[in-house]
């Protein structure tokens, strides 16, 4: 054998190592991987526990995350499931900041009055949601309804215990400072809403009956919570020029009530401004939306639902 055809057979040899070699290395570095993932897997699993749906934070998302900026995904009223609707909201509404996109897609506005509907949720408690996006159905009555005192109401109205009772306190209080505070309208069932609003929608038209009226099974007073009141001198839809008003703005939530529809907030409730209509939420939520004015929807949003 030549010395140039030995250093040629050394040089093949030395090939075929290296070539052993970077198999080895692949093969090594594939199975470390595959265990890292899998080890992956399981952290995933365990951080999601029993939920159906795994963290879906997929490449195709996470542009869409960009197209929105910064939004917050902290946000524990964030939604990933409704990222097309955040940015198509976005869209349609630049001058809106991430976090109120958020709420307002949540609350469903990107979608008409009365699509998309929902069962009402939080059925028999003071904090049910009922609103043109939730409907409460038309065999829902609340479950402890009772008669308010009469010197509090014209004729007999009711409403549920925990809101009769704050409301007659409510009044007695604004009675002994100098004002009339008188239930109107309280607890309307069903077929009651479903005449009102048929009525309403034969004189004025669906389209703006819609705008004052509810229609049967969306109604708040459907609930047992709500309430509208009159001062016993002038008609109720006058209560928002009366002295009565003003007292009602500044104390009704240290009773637990909340008033509900807002010129500002027709938008996102869909009624015009009623100054004589009435929630009862609790005192909690009452004192907190009247010290962080925002609709009820807002506030279901951010701290009720999916708690
Ligand atoms: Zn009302």
């Amino acid at each position: 054998m030549s010395k140039k055809k030995k250093k040629k057979k050394n040089i093949y040899l030395y090939l075929d190592i290296l070539l052993v070699l970077i198999l080895l290395i692949g093969i090594i570095y594939i199975i470390t991987n595959n265990n890292k993932e899998s080890n992956n897997e399981n952290n995933k699993n365990n951080i999601n526990n029993n939920e159906t749906e795994p963290e879906p934070i997929l490449d195709s998302n996470k542009e869409k995350l960009e197209k929105l900026g910064n939004i917050n995904k902290e946000l524990d009223f964030f939604k990933m499931e409704y990222l097309d609707r955040y940015i198509s909201y976005k869209d349609k509404h630049p001058e809106l900041d991430n976090e109120t996109i958020i709420v307002y897609v949540n609350i469903g506005l990107d979608n008409s009055f009365y699509t998309n509907v929902e069962d009402s949720p939080n059925k028999h408690t003071n904090t049910v949601l009922s609103n043109k996006y939730y409907f409460l159905g038309d065999d829902y009555v609340p479950k402890d309804l009772v008669t308010i005192n009469n010197n509090y109401s014209s004729g007999d109205k009711k409403m549920t215990k925990d809101a009769a009772k704050a409301f007659e306190e409510m009044a007695r209080d604004a009675k002994k400072a100098g004002y009339n505070v008188r239930a109107v309208s309280t607890y309307r069932s069903y077929s009651y809403q479903q005449n009102l609003y048929n009525n309403y929608a034969k004189s004025d038209g669906k389209e703006k009956a819609d705008t004052y009226s509810a229609r049967p099974g969306y109604s708040e007073h459907q609930t047992g919570l709500a309430v509208d009141v009159d001062n016993t001198k002038v008609s109720y839809t006058k209560f928002g020029t009366t002295k009565e008003f003003g007292w009602m703005k500044d104390n009704c939530y240290k009773y637990g009530f909340i008033l509900r529809y807002t010129k500002e907030t027709e938008f996102i409730t869909g009624y015009m401004n009623e100054p004589w209509h009435y929630r009862y939420v609790g005192k909690d939520i009452a004192k907190y939306i009247y010290e962080h004015p925002m609709t009820y929807e807002e506030y279901y949003v951010r701290f009720l639902e999916n708690k």
